[in-house]
């Protein structure tokens, strides 16, 4: 469907973030009204679920429309509490086109438990996302949660809030929902070796660092926090 007011650019998007919001719902990644998903558009405005919706079962018209304030600019919806996760993350990198905020259940147990995402484990997450750093908890709708990513956004696509979600940031919507769907799937198998082994060792840093060697030829640019060392 698409409306009139829209312009291509505008319903692709909306259309968009109703098919990845339904595919996260599926995975479970969130559920009830759980998370947000925004796409930025070409010309600075952003494109967010609205508040209190199942993102599994969206319609492009009930997507809100914002500028870079969070304030409504169509008379639309309102957006989501939590566009300022959203806004930060624009704020500090102008590569980033979409953002993905959830509540992937493996990946928020660990930062409960304790686990540290940074640890090299599985060498195809070293070579692409890199550590996953995660953020010190913040209270979920203030202006505190936003702030505690500030500082990662700069280093890494994918991190955890403490207690609470992850946030991944793309180039598209299907980058930051890849990167989301990895992360949890890192996160599933880390947590099945940690309870068969009681534990997770690092691999040897030898071998991180001849795997981060690699980047270069396999011609992977994406801020990675083992190569860069922030956010650690
Ligand atoms: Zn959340």
């Amino acid at each position: 469907m698409h409306h009139p007011r829209w312009t291509d650019e505008e319903a692709r998007l909306r259309n968009a973030i109703c098919r990845i919001g339904k595919l996260g719902y599926d995975r479970s990644y969130i559920v009830g009204a759980d998370g947000n998903i925004s796409a930025k558009m070409q010309d600075g405005t952003i494109l967010i679920t609205p508040t209190g919706a199942m993102k599994g079962f969206l319609e492009p018209e009930q997507i809100a429309h914002v500028d870079m304030t969070g304030k409504a600019i169509d008379g639309g919806p309102k957006p989501s509490s939590e566009v300022g996760i959203h806004i930060v993350a624009y704020e500090e990198r102008a590569d980033v086109k979409a953002i993905f905020h959830a509540h992937p259940p493996h990946a928020v147990a660990l930062t409960i438990a304790g686990v540290d995402l940074q640890t090299p484990i599985i060498p195809e997450i070293i070579v692409t996302i890199g550590g996953i750093p995660t953020a010190p908890f913040g209270t979920p709708g203030t202006p505190e949660l936003p702030e505690t990513i500030r500082h990662l956004v700069g280093c890494s696509d994918v991190m955890m809030m403490q207690n609470h979600g992850s946030v991944t940031l793309g180039t598209n919507l299907m980058d930051a929902y890849k990167k989301l769907d990895m992360l949890e799937h890192t996160a599933k198998i880390l947590w099945l070796a940690h309870v068969a082994k009681g534990g997770l060792d690092p691999l040897p840093a030898e071998d991180v660092r001849k795997m981060l060697a690699t980047r270069a030829q396999l011609g992977i640019t994406t801020r990675n926090t083992l190569e860069n060392d922030c956010g650690a």
